[in-house]
This record gives structure tokens, C-alpha cells and sequence, in this order.
């Protein structure tokens, strides 16, 4: 998912809007606005790209200098309406909207916990939880009840929360999801992707810590820290796969470490061959980075239709095959009697790359050899991104050779943990590290809250 908020800013909902609109990459399924005037909040939300659901949007009716969004994707709680944030709840004195990324790894017990006390739930949406903790925690929304509420979740968080009087930007002890603050004039504004600041002409500021809970309000922006901080863990499929280019996460930027990722790849795992490819959209800079460092023409053998969204993101097996179908073909002219060097981000279910192989051989291709710009999957992610079940994850069940043989490659190498490690982390103090569990099988936090262990499923 996408989060957004901006505090100060009279076109507060036309801003979020486009600030969702270039993070839509982090979720197709349902996009959200919540804006206020400092007395109401107003919703508008719906199922779909952010583009469908903002189709009819009037903005000059949208009052109100402050505003949180967010694009869904969901890993967790059904494809409902009800369950499209950012959610909002009303009570007597004042109003809150939530709107998260990420997965509350006890949000069941706790759900359980809060319905026993009287609770009644709405969704089946996570977020929801944190918001009943919130109310829990004191008669107003303010930093105390939210800390505590924080206190009580476990998992991976950036969290926007927007009430008529301030709003609240929190990041998980160990920092596994990317959450930015810029600023825009007078205005601040928060975002999960530093993309959504250049789309508005924001300026980045800093990072929201680990662990830390800002608060931003007419009186400008203040912070406290609910929790320990430690060794920040910052999801590196965020770099490998999820995030936009152009984006720069925990001051990295995506673009750059993709790339750094194909040159440490070349150096691992080179290959005989006459030209590197790669998977578009976000193979093509590792692709590039591959090719420089090995040597070898870097060419577009696949073009892909811009008109079909991410295959991932679909619900179901078939569908997905389907998607890769539509969604990319092999340049023949190109590829025809070749021996190709074909990089892929990464391989989870191995739809992907085996439809790829497939399709440059039918299209003459001489050998292919995959090269995956990541180690391989599998172990599930219990963070928000959809790894799945470990039964789905190719490589929990089979060894390289074996992949190699069921998506039909003439070789198939994968990036080491250590090369992706140093693709990603420049900066080797408590800032930058990263979360590989669903490679190494070490998670940063469990269910239970404990930090730093080895968790299986
Ligand atoms: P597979 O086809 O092996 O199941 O999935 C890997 C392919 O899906 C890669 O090409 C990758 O770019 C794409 N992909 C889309 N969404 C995700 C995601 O959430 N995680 C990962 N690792 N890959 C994804
Ligand atoms: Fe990211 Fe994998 Fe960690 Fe999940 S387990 S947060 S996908 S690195
Ligand atoms: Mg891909």
C-alpha cells in the first residue's frame, strides 16, 4: 500500500490525489482521501485505480488545508469497500482517518482482545484494531493514547492519522516500511514513496525513524518516540521490486541500487552470452547495471503493453498466467538465434519467468540464461507484501537446478544475500539496514513482538 498526508495546504485533496496517483504501483486494488477543514472530515473512496475512483472527483468541493490518502493492495481482509482506506471513525468530540501500510502481525489477537471488552469491528481490515486501541487509550486522540496503542501492535507499519486538529505520522521499531516528510512552502507533507514529493514539487526533509511518532499541527511539527529504536530493517523488496525508481527510500535511491544489484549479479553469476534483457518494468535497471559490469549489450528483448496492470496483484493462478500473456511479448528481430542473458528482480511463484523463457524461445532465442537480480524467496512475508504461503514460493520447495529445469532455462543464478545487501545499504550505521526475511528466513519482529528472530511458518 500507499500512504499520503499533507498539513497547510489550501488544495490539500488535489495534492493527495496526484501524490496517489504516482504511487499507484503500491496498489491497484483502492484509493481513498480524507479531507478537513479543521471542523469535518470528508471521505471519498472507492474500489479501483486511483485515476476511476477520482474520475468524477470534484476538488474545488473538497475543502480544507489538511488531507491523508491511500492506494490499496491487500494482503490482508477481503476486496471490499468497507476495508479501502484511509478508514475513518467518529466520535462525539472529534474524528480520526487511518491510513496504513504494512501488516499488524497480532492484529487477531488483539481484534479477539477488543471484542471481548465490548468492541464491535466494521472491517476486516487490520487498521481497524489500531484505531479502537487509539480509542482505548484515552478520551482524546493525542500522542499518549496513540503511543500506546503502537506499543501494543507488532508487524510493520507507517501509519498517517489524521484528526480535525492534527496530524500524526508513526513508523515501526524496526523501520521495515519506507515513510518520508517533506515539505511543500509552509505545508508538510508525509508519503510512503519520495516520488509523490517531486509529482507535487515538495522538497524531501527526512525519514520518519524507527520508532518514532510526528506529530505536525499549526504550530509546526514535533516529535516524540514511543519505542526503542533499533537497527532500522527496511524491506529490501522495496528496492528489489515495489518501489518506483525514482523514489529514494532511507536516502537510497531505487533506481541506483537496482542497478548496483545487476552489477553485483554479473560479478557473481556471469554468463556466456550475446546481449543482456531484462523483465520490464523493474528488471530494466538491473538489467542495465548487469550489462555494464559484464561487458555485454544490454537490449530490449521484451516490450511489454502499458495498458495492463501488475499480474501479481490478481487473484488467482489462472488469471495471473493470463496477465504475463497479455501484458509482455518477445521482440523476435532481436532475440532470434541469441544466447540471452534474461534478469528478472525476482522469482516467487515462477510464473513469470517461465512464461518469459517459454516466449523468447519460441521467438528463436538460442539459450536462455535467468539471472535474478535477488536472493530467492522462500520464506512467506508476515510484513504486508504478498509472498504467500510458503507452498507457492518455487524456491522453498525445489533447489536452483530444479527451478532451471521447470521454467525451461539453459541457467538460472540468483543475487546473494551479501550482494544484495551491499546493492542496497550505503551507509552501514544503525540508518540503513535492511529486512531479507522472506530470503533468509530472519525476521526483524515476530507475532510476540520479540525482535530479531529466526521465525518459521
Ligand atoms: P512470479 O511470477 O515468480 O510469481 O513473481 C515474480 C515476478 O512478479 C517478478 O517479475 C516481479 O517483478 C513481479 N512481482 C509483482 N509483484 C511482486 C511482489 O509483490 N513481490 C515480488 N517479489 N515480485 C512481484
Ligand atoms: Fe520485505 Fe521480504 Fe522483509 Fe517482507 S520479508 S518486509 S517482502 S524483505
Ligand atoms: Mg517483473
Amino acid at each position: 500500500c500507499g500512504v499520503f498526508g499533507i498539513w497547510g495546504h489550501e488544495k490539500a485533496a488535489e495534492l493527495t490525489y496526484y501524490g496517489l496517483h504516482s504511487m499507484q504501483h503500491r496498489g491497484q486494488e483502492g484509493a481513498g482521501v480524507v479531507v478537513s477543514d479543521g471542523k469535518k472530515l470528508k471521505t471519498h473512496k472507492g474500489l479501483g485505480l486511483v485515476n476511476d475512483v477520482f474520475k468524477q472527483a470534484d476538488f474545488s468541493k473538497f475543502f480544507g488545508d489538511k488531507a491523508v490518502g491511500h492506494v490499496r493492495y491487500s494482503t490482508h481482509g477481503a476486496k471490499t469497500h468497507e476495508n479501502v482506506q484511509p478508514l475513518v471513525f467518529r466520535s462525539q468530540t472529534e474524528g480520526m482517518a487511518l491510513a496504513h501500510n504494512g501488516n499488524i502481525m497480532n492484529a487477531e489477537n488483539l481484534r479477539g482482545e477488543l471484542e471481548d471488552q465490548g468492541s464491535i469491528l466494521q472491517t476486516s481490515s487490520d487498521t481497524e484494531v489500531l484505531a479502537h486501541l487509539i480509542k482505548r487509550g484515552g478520551i482524546d486522540i493525542n500522542e499518549t493514547s496513540i503511543a500506546a496503542a503502537l506499543n501494543r501492535v507488532n508487524g510493520a507499519y507507517a501509519f498517517v492519522i489524521l484528526t480535525e486538529e492534527k496530524m500524526y505520522a508513526a513508523l515501526d521499531p524496526s523501520g521495515i516500511r519506507p515513510l518520508s516528510i517533506g515539505r511543500l512552502g509552509n505545508a508538510y507533507v508525509v508519503a510512503s514513496e519520495t516520488c509523490a514529493f517531486d509529482q507535487i514539487g515538495a522538497t524531501f526533509e527526512r525519514e520518519v525513524l524507527p520508532g518514532e511518532l510526528v506529530t505536525i499541527s499549526d504550530e509546526g511539527i514535533a516529535s516524540t518516540r514511543f519505542a526503542m529504536r533499533g537497527q532500522r530493517k527496511m524491506c529490501a523488496m522495496e528496492y528489489v521490486y515495489l518501489s518506483r525508481p525514482d523514489s529514494d527510500l532511507n536516502e537510497v535511491n531505487v533506481h541506483a541500487s537496482r542497478k548496483r544489484m545487476g552489477k553485483e549479479l554479473a560479478k557473481e553469476a556471469p554468463a556466456d552470452a550475446d546481449m543482456v534483457i531484462g523483465v520490464p518494468d523493474s528488471s530494466i535497471s538491473s538489467a542495465i547495471g548487469y550489462a555494464e559490469t559484464s561487458g555485454l549489450p544490454y537490449e530490449m528483448g521484451i516490450i511489454k503493453n502499458r495498458y495492463v496492470g501488475r499480474t501479481f496483484i490478481q487473484p488467482s493462478q489462472e488469471l495471473r498466467e493470463q496477465g504475463v500473456k497479455l501484458k509482455l511479448a518477445p521482440v523476435r528481430g532481436i532475440v532470434a538465434g541469441k544466447r540471452i542473458v534474461m534478469i528478472d528482480d525476482s522469482i516467487v511463484r515462477g510464473t513469470t519467468s517461465k512464461r518469459i523463457v517459454h516466449m523468447l524461445k519460441k521467438a528463436g532465442a538460442a539459450e536462455v540464461h535467468v539471472r535474478i537480480a535477488s536472493p530467492s524467496i522462500q520464506h512467506p512475508c508476515y510484513y504486508g507484501i504478498d509472498m504467500s504461503t510458503r507452498d507457492e514460493l518455487i524456491a522453498a520447495n525445489h533447489s536452483v537446478d530444479e527451478i532451471s529445469a521447470m521454467i525451461g532455462a539453459d541457467s538460472v543464478a540468483y543475487l546473494s544475500e551479501t550482494g544484495l545487501e551491499k546493492a542496497i545499504v550505503r551507509d552501514k550505521t544503525i540508518h540503513q539496514g535492511v529486512c531479507m526475511a522472506c530470503m533468509n528466513g530472519k525476521y526483524p519482529v515476530t507475532e510476540g513482538g520479540e525482535q530479531e528472530a529466526v521465525y518459521r511458518s
